[in-house]
């Protein structure tokens, strides 16, 4: 059962655990979301992680939605959730709600108040925070601490039944005023709400805290090891005394630990903050492709591989850290290398025309969809007389270092001719219209003429001009220009936000790109991954990048 080296730290508590009085078959995590928002890349590194441990031992992995909060929570979320971590490649065990558990928690709570370890508090939020005091001062003990057990229990189902108002009566643990822990500092185990849950409808009128809840349920589905992220380092002793009140030692007890949240440059990973760009407008919603949730990678053109790989190379940790936003794309760069086929398309368009090529004629020639993929075939793109190639790959005058088309230069045309650039045409503000080249027809690739195995520096994508196939084309950028937009103290992170993140275009593609469907991924050569986006239409594809062939910031960083 042991797994081989390296371990991550997680993997070497396991293993410890193992060595001790844990048996294989008592392992069990959970991925515990609060169905607030979409998940995101972040929520993408404990998905691997808990889900990957249930892999790598063989344990079963609950999905358990955190849902106590019902002012936040919605049906629409949990879908997107369970869609999300399906299409990653995960399979959970059981589906499970923290909501399952309302009576059992309740229970358990009649029970702490009859043994004089809860209390109904009737005072202010306002006034229970101020009696909190400060790390280094005791806090302050509440007047009804140690109001009569009756008188409690009466309150409390009172509370339960929707007697009690919203915010007039809260249920707290009594532990330790002074304790140099501020979360054990009589915390607060239940709420009024008097709100419509998505699940329990309007059945509870009281909803019990995270820290309540996270614990016990952990205990009743006997999850082994509840992984969390650093910041519930301080509630662990809280967690733990939440079990000392329930535990039956015939049973598993869980434990939590934890490990560094993880955070992308040039984005916001919180659910939070990416609903304030959805409500503000500011992205279209929370699958944008420039939103860093997982479906808005999908629909960016991500691979559930490539953010998997990801997540497995920068692995887990104890320390917080930016991952610079460049890693994620390189992943997605080598995956995609792999797997999408090879098309021509053109951006920008510049008008070249073949004068000693016939007019009447055009020709299918054979190009290769994907050199690293041979299994991946062939298709057959048109050539004719009239073409079109990038404006920035034509140059009247350049120096040696240019190897596009200049005037007297050659080039090759990716999977077609070599062509020789003669004049140009200019309209009245003197850009350039029109390139009229000649063409070397014994130079076609793969004729095996000598002329076609003739070297030339510069190969260049095209499109036939007669044939092209007008796409839309969203060019995505970084929503924001800071690496770390909600790290500053005095500016808001929405003050970062780029406002350059999107550039709509029309481009000319080769007309194989009818073809394609939704979520289809594409190379267009030279340029960098596209795929099909939702949007599209039969009059109309849109086709989303995903990212360049190379990463253009490197270069911009560097000499910044
Ligand atoms: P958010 O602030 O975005 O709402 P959260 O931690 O409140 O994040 P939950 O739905 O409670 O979101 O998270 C589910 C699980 O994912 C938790 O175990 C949480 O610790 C983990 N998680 C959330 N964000 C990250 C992150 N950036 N890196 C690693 N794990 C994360
Ligand atoms: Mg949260």
């Amino acid at each position: 059962m042991a797994k081989e080296e390296p371990l991550n730290f997680i993997e070497h508590i396991i293993e410890d655990d193992l060595k001790g009085n844990y048996s294989p078959s008592d392992l069990r995590f959970r991925f515990p979301p609060e169905p607030n928002g979409y998940l995101h890349i972040g929520h993408a590194s404990s998905i691997c992680l808990n889900f990957g441990l249930g892999e790598t031992y063989n344990a079963p992995v609950n999905l358990r939605f955190d849902d106590t909060n019902p002012a936040k929570e919605e049906q629409e979320f949990v879908d997107a959730i369970k869609r999300d971590i399906s299409w990653l490649g995960f399979e959970w065990a059981e589906e499970r709600y923290a909501s399952d558990y309302f009576q059992q928690l309740y229970d358990w709570a009649v029970q702490l108040i009859k043994d004089g370890k809860a209390y109904v508090d009737s005072q202010t939020s306002i006034l229970i925070a101020e009696q909190k005091g400060t790390p280094n001062e005791p806090g302050v003990e509440s007047p009804f601490r140690n109001r009569p057990v009756v008188e409690s229990l009466a309150l409390f189902e009172q509370m339960k039944n929707g007697e009690e108002g919203e915010g007039s009566h809260v249920l707290r643990a009594k532990i330790d005023m002074a304790s140099g822990n501020m979360l054990m500092r009589d915390p607060v185990m239940y709420r009024v709400l008097h709100k419509h849950h998505h699940r329990t409808g309007t059945d509870w009128k009281i909803f019990p805290m995270y820290d309540w809840t996270h614990g016990e349920s952990d205990y009743i589905e006997q999850v082994s090891h509840s992984l969390c992220t650093l910041e519930f380092l301080p509630h662990r002793e809280l967690y733990d005394w939440f079990l000392d009140q329930v535990y039956d030692a015939s049973k598993l007890r869980p434990k939590q630990r934890e490990f560094a949240r993880r955070n992308l440059s040039h984005t916001v990973v919180s659910k939070r903050k990416l609903l304030k760009l959805v409500e503000e407008g500011v992205v279209s919603g929370w699958d944008d492709p420039r939103m860093p949730t997982i479906s808005g990678l999908r629909r960016r053109g991500y691979t559930p591989q490539s953010i998997r790989n990801f997540a497995e190379s920068i692995g887990v940790g104890k320390r917080e850290n930016i991952i610079d936003v460049s890693h994620l794309e390189f992943n997605v760069r080598e995956d995609l290398n792999k797997r999408a086929p090879r098309v021509m398309t053109v951006l920008d368009p510049l008008k070249v025309v073949i004068t000693n090529y016939p007019e009447d004629k055009e020709e299918w020639l054979v190009a290769e969809n994907n050199p690293e993929d041979v299994s991946a075939g062939d298709r057959e793109v048109p050539f004719s007389r009239e073409l079109y190639i990038e404006k920035e790959d034509f140059r009247e005058e350049a120096n040696r270092k240019f190897f596009r088309l200049k005037l007297g230069k050659e080039v090759r045309l990716k999977n077609a001719y070599i062509i020789q650039a003669d004049s140009v045409e200019k309209d009245a503000d003197g850009n350039v219209t029109t390139v009229y080249c000649t063409y070397d027809e014994e130079s076609k690739s793969g004729s095996g003429t000598e002329a076609s195995q003739r070297k030339v520096k510069g190969t260049l994508h095209w499109v036939s001009a007669k044939h092209a196939l007008p796409v839309e084309v969203r060019l995505y950028d970084r929503l924001f220009t800071e690496p770390a937009p909600d790290g500053h103290k005095e500016k808001d992170f929405m003050e970062f936000i780029n406002p350059n993140s999107l550039e709509v275009i029309t481009a000319y593609a080769e007309p194989s790109l009818a073809s394609l469907n939704v979520e289809d991924t594409v190379q267009f050569q030279r340029l960098g991954y596209f795929t099909v986006d939702k949007d599209s239409s039969e009059a109309k594809k849109v086709f989303n990048r995903t990212v360049p062939l190379r990463d253009s910031w490197a270069k911009l960083d560097k000499t910044n």
